[in-house]
């Protein structure tokens, strides 16, 4: 299997400009819906070896859309240099995504500096990682000795031929599952699975997706197709409501809801249940993520850092904040940076999926242009 890397277009707006940074830091920032910054999910890299329809289309995403230049991107110092502020701000979780970040060439080396940060009261951050499964089953041990902690894959069938379609790049299932074993045996668990479903070309695998990781220490998730970006064609009667997938598992197990690990997370939970109709922890659990059918923003303590620098503090934002100009043209301090980014997530009041249907696809006349998944990462 060739590993094809294939550039991604530029469809960014200019960067906001930068608030004044806030004269002194006090506490930990909330933002105007008094959420919390908790989760910081850092882009490593703008490109992907597949070309999932739903986020990196081949129409769109095609040879002709030029990479970022490597001068662009964030160095591995500037990265750990901002998430080193970020968790002094309140960030007590670290993913890092992309594009398909282990295609970032020595991805270890940015862990093992990421691994080495505190928390004020001396805890290391919360660190994993999502991808693609594609070089999983040869990283696995690297990042797992890098300090990486866990792991989510995503995959989104296990009949290779609509797998092989949907991610548009002819990648076979079995060398996702072998990543997956892989990411098991070095100990990145509990690895959670990502499956994205889109209603008339994947549904159907809902059931045997489940079958394969009931009671193999997996946590499957199903996640709800999304209109991120501006490329991918999304309509409505493509999403399969979580309600509906729940609805077909229960069909085939007992299930039972469970509480949430942690305030702000974005899957609903549920247990397998034992013949008593209790949650059996041997038989796992699943998760649904229905980012369309039931919004999540009220809690929403998440931030998104792009390849280049940039903050954006939506999913389904325009426009970010370019840190980068603090690092580099404006070589500020850690207490100017720290005072920047409270000024900045203080101000924030976006929380676009509760206001989806009010907010016009449209904007004189032409699609609003949302920044892609690919580029800030899920
Ligand atoms: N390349 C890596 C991967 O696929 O796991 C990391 C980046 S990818 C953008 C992160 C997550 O976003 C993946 O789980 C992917 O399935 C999900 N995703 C991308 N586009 C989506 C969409 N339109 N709706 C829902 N989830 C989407
Ligand atoms: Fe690449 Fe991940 Fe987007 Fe698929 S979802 S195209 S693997 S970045
Ligand atoms: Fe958070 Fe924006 Fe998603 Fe709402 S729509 S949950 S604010 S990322």
């Amino acid at each position: 299997m060739s590993e094809r890397v294939i550039p991604v277009v530029d469809l960014r707006h200019p960067p906001l400009p930068l608030p004044k940074p806030a004269t002194s830091v006090g506490p930990l920032p909330l933002d105007q819906l008094q959420r919390p910054l908790h989760d910081l999910r850092i882009s490593v890299t703008d490109r992907c070896n597949f070309r999932c329809s739903y986020c990196m289309p081949k129409e769109v995403f095609n040879q002709d859309y030029a990479y970022l230049p490597h001068s662009a991107l964030l160095s591995f110092e500037e990265i750990t240099r901002l998430a080193h502020v970020f968790v002094q701000r309140g960030v007590r979780k670290i993913r890092l995504t992309g594009g398909e970040p282990l295609l970032r060439k020595n991805i270890e080396i940015l862990i093992e500096q990421l691994s080495r940060l505190r928390t004020p009261d001396g805890q290391p951050p919360d660190l994993t990682l999502t991808t693609n499964g594609s070089l999983l089953a040869r990283k696995a041990q690297s990042l797992r000795n890098a300090g990486l902690q866990r792991i989510t894959v995503s995959l989104d069938g296990l009949d290779d031929t609509v797998f092989r379609r949907m991610n548009d790049a002819d990648f076979p299932v079995s060398s996702v599952l072998e990543g997956i074993e892989a990411a098991q045996s070095v100990g990145l668990g509990p690895v959670k699975v990502n499956m994205v479903v889109k209603l008339g070309t994947n549904d159907h695998e809902i059931i045997p997706m489940a079958r394969h990781f009931r009671g193999t220490g997996v946590v499957l998730r199903f996640i709800e197709y999304m209109d991120v970006g501006a490329t991918n064609g999304w309509r409505m009667d493509e999403v399969l409501p979580s309600a509906q997938v729940i609805e077909r598992l229960a069909g085939h197990w007992p299930l039972v809801p469970l509480e949430p690990c942690a305030a702000g997370e974005t899957a609903q939970r549920w247990g397998y249940a034992d013949a008593d109709g209790q949650h059996d922890p041997a038989l796992g659990e699943i998760g649904a993520i229905s980012s369309v059918t039931q919004a999540f923003c009220g809690d929403c303590n998440r931030a998104r850092l792009s390849t280049e620098g940039r903050l954006y503090l939506c999913l389904f934002a325009s426009q970010g904040y370019d840190l980068r100009q603090l690092l580099r043209e404006q070589a500020a301090s850690d207490d100017t940076i720290a005072s920047v980014i409270d000024a900045i997530w203080q101000g924030r009041g976006d929380r676009y999926s509760q206001l989806r249907s009010q907010i016009p696809a449209e904007s004189d006349g032409r699609p609003v242009r949302r920044v892609e998944m690919s580029y800030i990462g899920g």
